[in-house]
């Protein structure tokens, strides 16, 4: 990390919130969002397709869909947090499986690391996430200062 330098951006009130599931965790995520139904709907939410499918159908609200994540979904949601597009990530990975597409949430969780933005992987740091203050406040937050980065290496 010390070779990165870093500089201030802000992230927006209306929240572009990502969420994902697998498989044996859909109805975690299904149930734990139908709570969370009201905090959701103020924000624009996106999710890899099959959970995004669910989801609208759930909770009767738009869902920019992916592709499914198998099929490169979770990588088409990293490249939007490196073009800063998304500013949250809920990510209810599934903790007893190996999946196909291991290094493609390994990169996913990755890229959410990097551009510093909130991930939940369970209900319980969801809920926080969704109960911060922040939530509904547009607020400064630390990035990569990419312009530096280059300036750096040339
Ligand atoms: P899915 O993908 O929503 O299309 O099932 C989730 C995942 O990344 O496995």
């Amino acid at each position: 990390m010390s070779r990165i330098s870093f500089t201030t951006a802000t992230l927006p009130e209306r929240k572009r919130i990502a969420l994902v599931a697998h498989d044996h965790c859909k109805e975690f995520l299904l149930d734990w969002s139908e709570r969370q139904r009201d905090k959701l709907a103020r924000h624009h939410l996106l999710a890899t397709g099959t959970t995004g499918l669910l989801l609208g159908r759930r909770l009767e609200l738009p869902i920019e869909c992916m592709i499914s994540g198998p099929l490169g979904g979770d990588q088409q949601l990293g490249a939007r947090i490196a073009e800063r597009r998304v500013d949250m990530l809920v990510f209810f990975w599934d903790p007893f499986e190996q999946q196909p597409h291991d290094p493609d949430i390994k990169a996913l969780l990755r890229v959410a690391a990097v551009w510093n933005i909130p991930v939940a992987c369970n209900e319980s740091s969801a809920d926080y996430m969704l109960g911060s203050v922040l939530l509904d406040q547009a607020h400064d937050y630390r990035i990569p200062d990419y312009s530096t980065y280059l300036a750096a290496r040339s």
